[in-house]
């Protein structure tokens, strides 16, 4: 990717601006999900102003590892393959493989280099009920129209050879990779802001009040830094989205987890592909610094707002348990630090997506996987916003008021 653009970027003063008294969309939250919004209604030439209570990307969006998650994982999978779950998995790789497809052409549409790198990930087994897992699981993803291969015994060592020589197997799907988190919502807030999008930072939206007809305007939001009224409001306040939309008597099917991720010191580069566990919890890359970034859903401590997540040393270890046994040489590497974030998940893993059928105007942005995900999901939004009359955009699973 060649590009001058240097994201030194979001000017500040501009951010600070007063806030408008109206505008046509709202948007409350300046992670991954409301910065990517934002872009995308911009090229449609509609009118958006994006609020955010702190600084853009500072929680999920910028605290992730920078995964691309494009074959089945751990976290999707439940205890038995019925015929019902074998649809619901193949329907999430082909939105995944969607997710794919965008990720190929943002670092281009965006003209910028966001770190995009499609590496290959490995998913590996230490039982044979694992490989029986990836076997499975390939079946599904390779139907969906997702490339994966299973290795076991030499093909698996010749091919993957600082891995543990005793894993029962490995899948490999050669289009996973990762990008770097810390640019990637900046670089949407600021291509955002130059087809005209206004972002207003340090602006915590403290009161959503729907208003009567008589208004020319649906709802009325009350900030830290004033008033704003708009015709149409999108929630993506990530783990406060349930919280946000309680205000209006929409509850949804949410649950938040603080996340802990650790980061070693550099080490002689080897490492291309991501590396995780289809039983354990780990994902594992070696990043362009030779830093490797070690997490895969280890819990971190509940805070509330504005508290950050700490870390229990009992996640760390643990983490770092699993990563070794996989990849043995990292028993030589210090761990140099770790963080936390804060990650909001669905029960039923599928974005939260779209327009309120209780609430008309009120959207809704959400997904778990979603730095993954989160462009794509932003996109499809987009492109119900632009033309509401074709329901059919978003998925009826994704509703908002399920
Ligand atoms: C440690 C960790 C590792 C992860 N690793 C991966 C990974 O490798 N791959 C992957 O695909 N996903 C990963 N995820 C998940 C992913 O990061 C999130 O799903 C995604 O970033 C969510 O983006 P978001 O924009 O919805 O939320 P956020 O980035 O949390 O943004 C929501 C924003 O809303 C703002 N907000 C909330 N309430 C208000 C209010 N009242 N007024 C104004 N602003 C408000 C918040 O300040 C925040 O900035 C990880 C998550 C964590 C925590």
């Amino acid at each position: 990717m060649t590009s001058s653009f240097l994201p030194g970027y979001l000017d500040r003063k501009e951010n600070l601006a007063d806030l408008p008294k109206v505008t046509d969309v709202a948007i409350i939250g300046g992670g991954l999900l409301g910065t990517a919004l934002a872009y995308y209604l911009s090229k449609f030439g509609i009118e958006v102003t994006l609020l955010e209570r702190s600084d853009l990307n500072r929680e999920a969006s910028g605290t992730n590892a920078g995964s691309f998650h494009f074959q089945i994982a751990l976290h999707q999978l439940t205890k038995n393959l019925t015929e019902s779950e074998e649809k619901r998995l193949s329907d999430e790789v082909k939105l995944q493989l969607d997710a794919a497809i965008l990720w190929d052409t943002l670092e281009k549409e965006l003209d910028a280099d966001l770190g995009v790198h499609f590496t290959g990930g490995f998913m590996v087994a230490e039982t044979e009920e694992e490989l029986k897992v990836l076997r499975d699981k390939q079946s599904i993803e390779n139907k969906a129209g997702l490339e994966t291969h299973v290795l076991t015994g030499d093909e698996m060592r010749s091919f993957a050879p600082y891995l543990a020589p005793d894993l029962s197997g490995i899948a490999y799907c050669p289009r996973e990779g990762h990008a770097n988190p810390l640019l990637v919502g900046p670089t949407y807030a600021f291509r955002a802001m130059e087809l005209g999008a206004k972002i207003r930072t340090n602006c915590e939206v403290l009161k959503i009040e729907p208003l009567d007809n008589a208004s020319p305007y649906r709802f009325k939001l009350k900030t830290s830094r004033g008033d704003i009224s708009c015709n149409r409001l999108v929630n993506a306040g990530g783990a406060w989205t349930a919280e946000l939309s309680a205000q209006l008597g929409i509850k949804h099917p949410m649950g938040l987890s603080g996340l802990h991720v650790n980061v070693t010191e550099p080490h002689e580069f080897f490492l291309k592909s991501m590396v995780q566990h289809i039983g354990r919890r780990l994902t594992l890359k070696q990043t362009p610094n030779n830093t490797f970034i070690i997490g895969g859903g280890w819990p971190s401590r509940t805070e509330n707002y504005p508290r950050r997540y700490s870390n229990y040393w009992a996640s760390a270890a643990g983490n770092v348990a699993v990563a070794v046994r996989v990849l043995p040489i990292l028993k030589d590497v210090r761990l140099l630090r770790v963080w936390s974030g804060v990650w909001a998940y669905t029960k039923d893993f599928k974005p939260i997506l779209g327009e309120s059928e209780k609430v008309p105007g009120y959207h809704v942005a959400m997904v778990p996987t979603g730095f993954t995900l989160g462009p794509m999901v932003a996109r499809t939004l987009a492109e119900y916003m632009h033309s509401p009359a074709n329901k059919n955009i978003i998925p009826k699973e994704f509703s908002v008021d399920r």
